[in-house]
């Protein structure tokens, strides 16, 4: 079957008098997907389906057991709903949208789904919409491969994500559990948060899908964009004003201090009798790159009190030196600091980031 969405006009199997309302006269007759030897009829919205049962029941999805009931139950028993279209199964939860999504990849010829995997002729909204059907009936394979596709398709060179689209894969994302693409959201969101703009649809998105990390990024770079930034947004009201205000007061405190807190890690055997020099020489780098008017001052252009980019900052520094021994040197001096060591060291730094991120969110809800 050819692709509903690539034709021009909403060319139907069907003859011309077979198209248009009901007996009832309120529902339709889909275009494409009101086969005529389809098996089951279903009413979706204001749009009715006629499909066949078994390619509905492929994938193991639930539909296998609505239309292939036990061998025990008696024929004369069967419901004769979706046998016709004044009595079809309905659908009250779904879009139609959402379900000529479900039958596209169920009837698709495979140059049709090849072409979904084509960065350019991405159908971006219909996967949407088809994760979310193939969840909700548990069409597993189909639901791993529409996720899959989305998450390679942003990840295509030269494929710009829009901004306005980070809403719906948030949701699909939450409502789906998919780790895969929760934590691919979250990584657009922070680095969206990093270069400015769209806060208003960021700080909505992650309230309403309780994005806890992804509201901390939000007040974190509307904090560091200043006041300027703030008044773009109406949206933004008192309550995330003071909230802001609120992570400014403390993560001024927390960057103040954190060059005297440096992550603790067990140092690697070959450190042997060189240990407190290490630890010593350690504790003076952290306190270098994270220090007031220290490494982070001077290449970083942002006056505001940056948590997130500082702990950036140490790990990328640690990796710079681990590459080049002679990053730092002139202010730092390492020479009882073994690589082992310095692995340790970032292995600890990258677990403070993380859980600084984490909790990020905690700085801005307590004054
Ligand atoms: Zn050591």
């Amino acid at each position: 079957m050819s692709d509903p969405e690539n034709e021009s006009t909403a060319t139907s199997l069907l003859a011309p008098d077979e198209i248009g309302t009901t007996g009832t006269g309120l529902w339709r007759r889909d275009d494409h997907y009101y086969i005529p030897d389809g098996n089951v009829i279903i009413l979706v919205e204001n749009t009715l389906f006629k499909v066949h049962r078994s390619i509905l029941a492929n994938d193991t999805s639930i539909f296998e057991e609505m239309f292939n009931p036990s061998e025990h139950r008696d024929a004369s028993e069967e419901p004769e709903d979706g046998l016709s279209d004044e009595l079809p199964i309905r659908f009250p939860e779904d879009t139609v949208s959402q379900f000529r999504a479900l039958l596209w990849s169920l009837y698709a010829l495979p140059a049709d789904l090849l072409q979904a995997t084509n960065g350019d002729s991405c159908p971006e909204q219909r996967l949407l919409d088809l994760a979310i059907i193939t969840n909700k009936y548990q069409f597993r394979t189909t639901e791993k491969w529409c996720i899959d596709v989305l998450i390679q398709h942003y990840k295509t060179p030269n494929v710009q994500i829009d901004p306005h689209m980070l809403p719906s894969l948030s949701q699909v994302a939450k409502f789906c559990q998919s780790k895969p693409l929760l934590t691919f959201v979250e990584g657009w969101w922070k680095r969206l948060s990093i270069q400015g703009g769209f806060y208003d649809i960021m700080i909505e998105t992650a309230v309403r899908h309780d994005f806890k990390r992804v509201l901390g990024y939000a007040y974190h770079g509307l904090m560091l964009k200043g006041r300027t930034e703030w008044d773009k947004y109406p949206s933004l009201d008192r309550e995330h004003r003071i909230r802001v205000l609120a992570g400014f007061y403390n993560l001024t405190k927390e960057c103040a201090n954190l060059h005297a807190s440096p992550p603790t890690f067990v140092h690697h055997t070959t450190c042997g009798p060189f240990r407190l020099l290490c630890e010593a020489q350690w504790i003076a780098l952290w306190k270098e790159i994270t220090r007031s008017n220290g490494l982070y001052d001077s290449v970083s252009g942002e006056k505001g009190p940056d948590y997130l980019g500082r702990h950036l900052l140490v790990t990328g520094t640690i990796n710079a030196i681990l590459e080049n021994r002679s990053v730092m040197s002139s202010m730092v001096n390492l020479d009882n600091c073994s690589d082992e060591c310095l692995k340790l060291a970032l292995a600890a730094s990258r677990k403070r980031q993380r859980d600084t991120q984490n909790n990020l969110l905690q700085y801005f809800l307590d004054i």
